[in-house]
């Protein structure tokens, strides 16, 4: 066994082998060590291996995929080698021979399609990263969905296309794997290295043709050679990790790179899109707008959202059917209701397309395909928008699938095949013949059982079964002599004696049980049947059923959103290819449902940055926690929802397409990825410099604030500049320079703006309005008061802060901080008043342009000569 252990394993070095012995995956080696401390089991030693113990340990079958789980997120790949025979079959082949196994599967992160290993509203992409020359392609699958998709991608764009994406695993070929690395794990992806044979476009083009049955890719769309090679080094990995049963993939559709507004990894952070800084889903934007009530429809808001529309046509589109629903509200309402019956089609089908599902993904089918036709119905309406109109005839033309599904299935089917049980009686004769048979076994058996018990005089004999014995009598040891004795023993035969109970069995026993278990088996056998027959069927129809998922899909999200901007009182965005930027009375939905939770209003800001051309930049200033950073992020957000398709939150909104968006916080701690966080803060601004076109959305929260003062001013006031005259970026640009206000005069496209706040008896209150103009001081002493400082030190702070506001307008600091009353025990003598100077006074006297130059030199000779 450990020579056939060693050989399998040879052939996947990089993965755990989960080793099938009996109910056990078995590990050994290296193997059982790491497993056990990533899975915190008991490693235990199984025989010698050259004189060393070797090492063991196992998970039970039954509940591997709990254990597969961890193990894959913990950033490992599992390679699964099942038994391929029974042991009596490997022992017809010869004496003491093996029985045969094979790894049946690779399990590693971008190929899960178990539920239970799977976030239902969130997408597992698996992605491929292919160069020839200098042209790059990324592709990208999910395979628990089918869907595929590439695009053109050089590798300067490969961060911000992985942020969108967030894949779980990233291919490359082995000689870029290196250098790709850092990025790929900084995302938070797995990176797997391939032969760079599996990328070759050429190979690549014949597997994808093989794969869709087709003669040439053309009919899909035109694809460049690196994106050919991206997907078929794609196809290449899940052929090789799913052993062959390729998923049911989709046509790849060939995304446009300008398709989406550019919003890369930083910003994405920043903004709090998909994911909250503390790093959970909570607290996020995604979470706080989710309204959607099936898995695929959150899948598709969260794409969504990390992927705004750059093109005003298509935001429109998606636009209109929430406009659209947002004014029918009972309509909407009554689809949603519906919707909530729908399950996860996109899964079950992937499931039954890789010979992984069940009855219940059938039944998922015919869930899905009922609620479909009920969908449309509700939708047999005129003047409906396009994309809900196209929708509609997706869930269209399913009746004859439904029809047979329907009349097949029970009510309620059951997980897996492998028991029966989920055809529904009256539709296959020989089915209901073959049951009937099996149950009216087992009515007689009951009634043998009265019989025996009356037969014998013991009340309390009973005819069990289980797998060992099948069907047999049981007694307790109490009864044994009697039943071991004439005349009881002439009938029954003595099967097993255990530590309380014997067990013996009948002729008539054994007869019934042999007709029970035939007709048992055959109707096992005849459901198995049906089953494959209604798999075919289904995966037949594999592309409409997809289409009605995507539809599916897309009316949950434009209905979540019509109720999102009901509820929250949100409103429909104007959107063109202007330059405008207006926003009356905006709010940060997170930050507002977290302080409506606490019973406190959030106040609405007007944003105006609209440009004909040019720069548009507001310089805000404000103490801290005045609201500068929620403003900024508010009306980032507003645009990326406004492209996206939904309504946002404020009064009115006038929006020109915006293409990127960037946001950065000056210095933010980022000490985890092990980089001064200063250094951080200038090459995320760098690549804002770099980047930014004129219809660039730029959010600038505190930039220079990691150094020193005056480096941080020259820094932040340089940045501005450039955005303002080479970017020509509309732009929020938060500061406590207050010195910053004055570029406002010298450069036309910046204005002033302040979150105003009001003393009150020494205290500040937070008005959190934006209005134009600077603001007056910083308040910091206040807030830290707000902070808790001891009363102490605030008071000291006070008198720290007046001397040096008087101070900064005569003296030096050197002299400012001698002024301060703690200070004066050290205190260095005053600089002595100024004397006379001759030199001064003839220099003073000197008029330069009326020097000829041999004057000139005369008069320095002179000047010298009294020094
Ligand atoms: P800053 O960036 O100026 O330090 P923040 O934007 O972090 O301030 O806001 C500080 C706090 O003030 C927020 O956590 C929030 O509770 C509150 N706040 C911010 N903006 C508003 C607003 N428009 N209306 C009500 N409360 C607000």
């Amino acid at each position: 066994m450990m020579a056939q252990y060693l050989e399998v394993k040879a052939q996947h070095p990089d993965a755990l082998l989960f080793y099938r012995m009996g109910d056990f995956y078995e590990l050994f080696f290296d193997d059982a060590v790491a497993a056990a401390a990533a899975l915190d089991i008991a490693l235990t030693k199984r025989g010698k291996h050259a004189g060393e113990d070797i090492a063991m340990c196992g998970v039970p079958h039954h509940a591997s995929e709990g254990y597969l789980l961890t193990l894959i997120r913990k950033g490992f790949r599992v390679a699964i080698a099942e038994q391929m025979e029974s042991p009596e079959q490997a022992k017809k082949r010869g004496y003491k021979s093996v029985v045969r196994r094979e790894v049946v599967r690779l399990v590693t992160p971008g190929t899960l399609t178990e539920d239970s290993l799977l976030d239902a509203r969130r997408h597992n992409f698996l992605a491929a990263y292919a160069e020839i020359r200098d042209a790059g392609a990324l592709a990208w699958a999910d395979i628990s969905t089918g869907q595929v998709r590439v695009m053109p991608c050089p590798r300067a764009q490969l961060g911000p296309e992985l942020a969108r994406l967030a894949p779980r695993e990233v291919l490359v070929a082995d000689p870029m794997a290196e250098s790709l690395r850092p990025l790929v794990e900084d995302m938070g992806a797995a990176l797997t290295a391939l032969a760079p044979a599996g990328f070759d476009s050429g190979s690549a083009e014949r597997r994808l043709c093989n794969l869709y049955g087709v003669q040439t890719l053309d009919g899909f769309g035109q694809f460049a050679r690196p994106e050919r090679a991206a997907l078929g080094a794609l196809v290449d990995y899940l052929d090789l990790t799913q052993r062959g049963k390729l998923p049911l993939l989709q046509p790849p559709t060939v995304e446009s790179a300008d398709a989406a507004v550019q919003i890369d990894a930083a910003t994405r952070r920043n903004l709090e899109l998909t994911q909250a800084l503390s790093g959970g889903r909570d607290g996020s934007l995604l979470a706080a707008m989710d309204r959607t009530v099936t898995a695929a429809g959150a899948r598709l808001l969260e794409r969504r959202l990390s992927a705004p529309a750059r093109r005003v046509g298509s935001a429109l589109a998606r636009q209109a059917c929430v406009s659209f629903l947002h004014g029918q509200s009972r309509l909407c309402g009554d689809l949603r209701q519906a919707l909530k019956a729908v399950p996860d089609l996109d899964r079950a089908l992937s499931r039954l397309a890789l010979d992984r599902g069940g009855p219940r993904d059938l039944g998922a089918v015919r869930a899905a395909l009922a609620q479909a036709g009920a969908l449309a119905d509700m939708l047999h309406l005129p003047e409906l928008p396009v994309l809900l109109a196209d929708a509609r005839a997706g869930l269209l033309g399913h009746d004859h699938l439904l029809d047979a599904l329907d009349t097949a299935l029970v009510a309620e089917p059951p997980l897996l095949a492998r028991d029966g049980g989920f055809i529904a009686p009256g539709h296959e004769p020989d089915l209901d013949e073959a049951r009937r048979l099996r149950d009216e076994g087992r009515s007689v058996i009951a009634a043998m059982q009265a019989e025996y018990a009356q037969d014998s005089g013991i009340g309390s004999l009973k005819i069990k079964h289980n797998n060992v014995l099948g069907y047999f009598i049981e007694v307790t040891s109490t009864h044994a002599e009697r039943m071991l004795a004439p005349p009881l023993s002439e009938r029954f035969i003595h099967r097993q004696t255990t530590a309380n109970q014997v067990r013996f069995t009948t002729v008539e026993l054994s007869e019934m049980e042999t007709r029970i278990l035939n007709a048992g088996g055959r109707a096992l056998e005849i459901e198995k049947r049906l089953f494959e027959g209604l798999r075919a069927q289904v995966l037949d129809a594999a592309a409409p059923l997809a289409q009605a998922a995507r539809a599916l899909a897309e009316l949950d999200l434009s209905a979540a959103l019509a109720d999102l901007a009901r509820a929250g009182d949100w409103c429909a965005p104007k959107l063109d290819d202007s330059r405008a930027f207006a926003i009356d009375g905006g709010r940060h939905p997170v930050v507002e449902a977290a302080l409506a939770r606490a019973g406190s209003p959030f106040i609405a800001n007007d944003c105006d940055l609209s440009a004909e051309q040019g720069a548009a930049i507001w310089l805000l200033t404000g103490p801290n926690m005045a609201g500068k950073s929620t403003f900024l992020r508010q009306n980032a957000l507003i645009a990326i929802l406004a492209q996206m398709g939904a309504w946002v939150p404020a009064r009115a909104a006038h929006i020109g397409m915006v293409s990127q968006v960037f946001s950065r916080v000056g210095a933010s701690d980022d000490l985890a990825r092990g980089r001064s966080t200063f250094m951080v803060e200038m090459v995320e601004t760098a690549a804002i410099l770099n980047q930014a076109d004129d219809r660039a959305l730029v959010i600038l929260d505190e930039i220079g604030r990691g150094t020193a003062t005056y480096d941080g001013l020259s820094i932040a006031w340089a940045t501005l500049e450039h955005l303002h005259d080479v970017n020509r970026t509309r732009a929020l640009f938060a500061t406590h320079y207050h010195e910053m206000t004055a570029l406002s005069d010298r450069l036309a496209g910046v204005q002033n703006a302040t979150v105003a706040v009001k003393e009150w008896e020494g205290d500040v209150v937070f008005l959190h309005e934006v209005r134009r103009g600077a603001a007056d001081r910083s308040y910091g002493v206040q807030v830290a008061k707000l902070a808790g400082l001891p009363a102490p030190v605030i008071a000291r702070a006070r008198e720290v802060l007046a001397a040096l506001e008087d101070g900064a307008r005569s003296t030096s600091p050197k002299a400012l901080i001698d002024d301060l009353p703690l200070f004066s025990a050290v205190q260095t003598p005053a600089p002595a008043p100024a004397k006379p100077s001759p030199v001064l006074d003839a220099l003073a006297e000197v008029n330069p342009d009326t020097l000829s130059p041999r004057e000139a030199l005369d008069v320095v000779y002179r000047l010298k000569g009294m020094v």
